[in-house]
């Protein structure tokens, strides 16, 4: 279920144990959330760190980072490469265990691989429900065009809210609020190292900061553009606009009828379903393009190792 990076990284590996396998997407094209960023969104490494399994990302021709056009172009040609058969158009709403099993939406399959992304289940604080003025979400954010003339406020401490704060800076009346002082990974960390770090520091990337000091966001806070403020409630109330940049859940509701969670509100396990891409709780940086590949290979390797595997569709 989910046809973003994360569900066509497991697609070429079920691909290549021989599987029978189906992808299934709710959108009606290729590219998973790639497709809805704002206008300058770009990615925060080089396009040779930001492989999939079997075929790197090409170059991207212009300078600097790739955009976001570049993935959705990349992940429309690496489903053709590797004739992945995904259905689109499809927005799966339950899976329900049945012997020896899963019923997707009245389909049988044996193992299950959830690979539905973050993007769709935006979070919003509940405060933004008692303020006045617009309330967007970075889900929703384009351009400062949008808000030309506006006071506009941005919460959020992250790479989103650091990335539109930036991009909105000298453009409109801009207050960035954040909940504890930015902290800015060093400068020279991007991408390339991200994945590493990830993998390799106990404390992941988080112990080092936050934001990924991409060349707009160093240029702004550079500038002097980008001072942020703690919360305060005063700020919010007198802005035309606020942006929360609060982040995301994992979109799970097609799997409530699996009772995924324990009474901590942890996601437990079920024999035969793998959930992929929605963070490092899934797997290292595997909400990355890089990162959803070792993750994605791990899970089609324990499906073909079950006794009984499904039966395989090509040699
Ligand atoms: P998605 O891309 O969200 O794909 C999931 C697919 O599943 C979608 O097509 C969706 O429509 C579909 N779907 C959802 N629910 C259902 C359902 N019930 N049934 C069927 N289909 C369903 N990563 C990097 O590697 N480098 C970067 O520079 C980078 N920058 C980022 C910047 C931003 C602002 C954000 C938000 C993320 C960034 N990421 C970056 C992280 C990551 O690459 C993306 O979050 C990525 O899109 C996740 O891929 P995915 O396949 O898990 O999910």
């Amino acid at each position: 279920m989910g046809g973003g990076q994360a569900g066509l990284a497991a697609g070429y590996h079920l691909r290549r144990a021989g599987l029978d396998f189906t992808i299934l997407d709710a959108q009606p094209e290729p590219g998973g959330a790639w497709r809805h960023g704002w206008d300058s969104l770009r990615l925060f490494s080089p396009a040779r760190h930001s492989p999939l399994p079997g075929w790197p990302m090409p170059r991207y021709p212009g300078d600097g980072y790739p955009t976001a056009q570049h993935v959705v172009d990349y992940l429309t040609a690496y489903e053709k490469r590797y004739e992945l058969p995904v259905e689109r158009g499809v927005r799966v709403r339950s899976v329900r265990r049945v012997d020896s099993g899963y019923d997707v939406d009245g389909r049988f399959a044996e193992a299950v691989i959830s690979a539905t992304g973050t993007w769709w289940r935006p979070f919003v604080p509940a405060l933004a429900r008692r303020l006045g003025g617009r309330q967007l979400h970075t889900v929703q954010y384009r351009n400062p065009r949008q808000l030309t003339g506006q006071r506009v406020v941005v919460v959020g401490g992250g790479n989103s809210g650091a990335q539109i704060a930036a991009d909105l800076a000298g453009h409109v009346d801009l207050t960035w609020i954040t909940r504890r002082p930015p902290r800015y990974l060093p400068d020279e960390i991007d991408g390339r190292t991200l994945f590493g770090i990830a993998t390799h520091n106990p404390g992941g990337v988080g112990a080092l900061g936050d934001i990924v000091a991409v060349p707009p966001v160093r240029e702004a806070r550079d500038r002097g553009l980008l001072t942020a403020h703690p919360m305060d409630r005063e700020l919010l109330a007198a802005a035309d606009t606020v942006i929360w940049c609060t982040g995301f859940r994992p979109a799970l509701g097609h799997l409530a009828p699996l009772g995924l969670r324990d009474h901590h509100g942890r996601v437990t396990g079920r024999p035969r379903l793998h959930l992929l891409g929605y963070g490092n709780w899934t797997g290292p940086a595997s909400a990355t393009l890089i990162g959803v590949g070792p993750t994605a290979r791990a899970a089609v390797r324990t499906i073909a190792d079950e006794p009984g595997a499904a039966p395989r569709s090509r040699s």
